[in-house]
């Protein structure tokens, strides 16, 4: 590595929508770096929120469905088999000032970065809040759940709960009486954040229960979960439910630190990308996948927006290099 290694692509982050850019890319033969994060704790790994699912039921082309980690696996191997170069660290400074764009592994005061990039291309995913107790993230595929869609199929029949009180808790609680036999939104206040429809359609929900003023305090279960301990709040009584599926849906946030000052986001912190494309305000990045979709947020979608990022990207590098 030196200061003048310069890429044609640098792709930031490597879950489906990374991965998605360095296949394209690299079939059209712009060799591009993937710098692809290292393993920090559970929740930050390599690959993205796949790494933390079990079963894929949703990605088409797998007709039995495939385990996240396995999906993550293959898609990392197509690209390398193209010629995408990986490497496993984290990016810890960009300079989208000047072109070729800089970006810096390890110290982010060397004066020189250790990349220089043509163009750049951010996946760098969004993450699950999470109430931050002991064993929820170890259930996560066994029992605990950050999406309905991915995974509200493998509770039919069941006794669940969702925590929280925006428009994602209560979606997701709606959407879950499809296949569970009752659905309790738990949440700590006594009013939700929701909006004032989608808290009608909750509330005349005859599937749907609430547990107001309380908080999750213990997650429990070996293998799987097998219930909760909540805690009233004003009574500051704790009681045990038998449920077998706990959904948080507490909000996300987009993993978009790196690029404060740098990147046009939305005060939620989501990248603002062009309609229709993946460019950013910063000519020669493009952005993909979670870290600039704060609506659908699933593996297929993040995959198809990576695609164009690599396809706005080739494009863009064409017209600007040749
Ligand atoms: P949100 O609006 O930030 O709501 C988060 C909820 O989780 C709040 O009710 C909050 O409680 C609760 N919460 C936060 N931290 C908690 C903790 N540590 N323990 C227990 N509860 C906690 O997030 P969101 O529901 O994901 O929505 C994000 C944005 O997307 C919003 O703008 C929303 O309108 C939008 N959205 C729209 C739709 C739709 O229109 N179909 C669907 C989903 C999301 P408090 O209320 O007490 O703060």
């Amino acid at each position: 590595m030196s200061a003048s290694d310069v890429r044609d692509v640098i792709i930031i982050g490597s879950g489906p929508a990374g991965l998605t850019a360095a296949v394209y890319t690299a079939r059209a033969n712009l060799s591009p770096l993937i710098i692809e994060g290292e393993p920090s704790s559970m929740s930050d790994q390599p690959g993205g929120q796949l790494m933390l699912t079990t079963e894929v039921e949703n990605f088409p082309g797998f007709p039995e469905g495939i385990m996240g980690p396995e999906l993550m696996m293959n898609m990392r191997a197509q690209a390398i088999r193209f010629g995408a170069e990986v490497l496993t660290e984290k990016v810890t400074k960009v300079d989208f000032s000047a072109r070729p764009f800089g970006v810096w592994i390890g110290d982010p005061d060397a004066s020189e970065p250790t990349f220089r990039g043509q163009s750049i291309i951010v996946s760098t995913g969004a993450r699950s809040l999470m109430l931050g107790l002991e064993n929820e993230y170890r259930l996560i595929g066994h029992g605990v759940s950050t999406c309905a869609t991915c995974d509200g199929f493998f509770f039919r029949g069941h006794h669940i709960a969702v925590v929280g009180g925006g428009d994602s808790a209560v979606e997701e609680a709606t959407f879950l009486t499809k296949f569970a036999d009752t659905v309790t939104i738990i949440h700590r206040r006594d009013e939700l954040r929701a909006s004032k429809i989608m808290q009608d359609r909750a509330l005349n929900n005859p599937k749907i229960k609430f547990l107001w003023n309380s908080t999750v305090t213990k997650v429990n279960g070996d293998t799987s979960l097998s219930g909760i301990d909540v805690q009233h709040l004003p009574s500051g009584e704790t009681t045990t439910h038998p449920f077998t599926g706990l959904f948080v849906a507490i909000g996300h946030k987009p993993n978009t630190d790196l690029f404060a000052g740098q990147l046009d986001m939305l005060p939620s912190g989501y990248l603002i990308t062009a309609p229709g494309s993946t460019r950013t305000n910063v000519d020669g990045v493009f952005a993909c996948g979670d870290v600039q979709d704060s609506i659908y947020r699933q593996a297929i979608t993040a995959a198809g927006s990576g695609c164009m990022a690599a396809i706005d990207a080739e494009r863009w590098l064409e017209a600007t290099l040749h």
